[in-house]
């Protein structure tokens, strides 16, 4: 089934709030079209940021061009066992990515709504504080949450704290897992652990990242919060966004548009 935004809306109760409201009517602006550049450009002082609109996002029924983008680009091999699996970018059910958000009434369209989830490149990220050997730290320049896969020695502390299931172990070595091994990017190996990168190394070259660009809703903007009259800042300013999990106090940089 395909959910409209007008069926979206309907789901979350937000255009019968607007409407309800008065006075709130208004507050939640359409959704905004502004053309997205197939570039970007890293300057000193930027806060690297997603904003994903389930909106436009819903409208694709069960697509998962973001996810297949990605474990191309990053030699993520898709595992045959549960327990070996590897995700940089993954769906979960809306209930389960934001469990604050869902009440006894909600539908359960809205309920099951498929989400794209990844590392939220966590402003406070608590995995980086319990990293023993430096092997995940924040970049100063832009915000970046960065592995280092050699410096890893799989303790799996960072896994532990991080609240939104962001990381992944190789329990076992994942090359051989690969249908197609992309030369450009370094495979890893069994024993580290891994998660998105915010496509460092494309956005190093100017380029968006991977789900961004192949995302045929559009629905993926990536952006810098630094910057005013950014394209994620003017969605932020005239839609309603949530965060997964809000309440732990770790600042998530993926923001949702519902
Ligand atoms: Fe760390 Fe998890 Fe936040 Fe990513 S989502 S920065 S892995 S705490």
């Amino acid at each position: 089934m395909i959910i409209t935004r007008k069926k979206f809306l309907q789901l979350t109760g937000v255009s019968a709030l607007a409407v309800a409201g008065g006075k709130l009517a208004g507050v939640f602006a359409d959704t905004v079209e502004v053309s997205e550049p197939g570039s970007i450009t890293i300057e000193a002082g930027q806060r690297l940021a997603m904003v994903i609109d389930l909106v436009k996002c819903s409208q694709e029924d069960n697509c998962t061009k973001c996810i297949e983008a990605c474990n191309t680009a990053h030699n993520v091999p898709v595992a045959a066992k549960h327990e070996h699996r590897i995700q940089w970018i993954w769906k979960a059910s809306f209930k389960s990515a934001f469990p604050s958000e869902e009440n006894e009434y909600q539908s359960a369209g809205l309920k099951n709504l498929p989400v794209p989830l990844l590392c939220n490149h966590c402003d406070n990220p608590p995995c980086v504080r319990v990293c023993p050997t430096k092997a995940t730290w924040k970049r100063e320049e832009d915000g970046i949450v960065m592995m280092d896969w050699h410096r890893c020695i799989g303790c799996r502390y960072c896994m532990a704290a991080c609240p939104y299931g962001s990381r992944s172990f190789n329990w076992v070595d994942p090359r051989p897992l690969l249908a197609q091994e992309n030369p450009d990017f370094p495979t890893r190996t069994k024993g580290v652990v891994e998660k998105c990168t915010f496509c460092n190394d494309r956005v190093a070259k100017g380029e968006l990242p991977a789900c961004v660009s192949s995302c045929p809703q559009e629905a993926m903007v990536f952006g810098d919060l630094g910057v005013a009259d950014s394209q994620v800042r003017q969605l932020l300013k005239s839609r309603y966004a949530i965060r997964r999990k809000p309440e732990l106090g770790t600042k998530p940089e993926v923001f949702y548009l519902v």
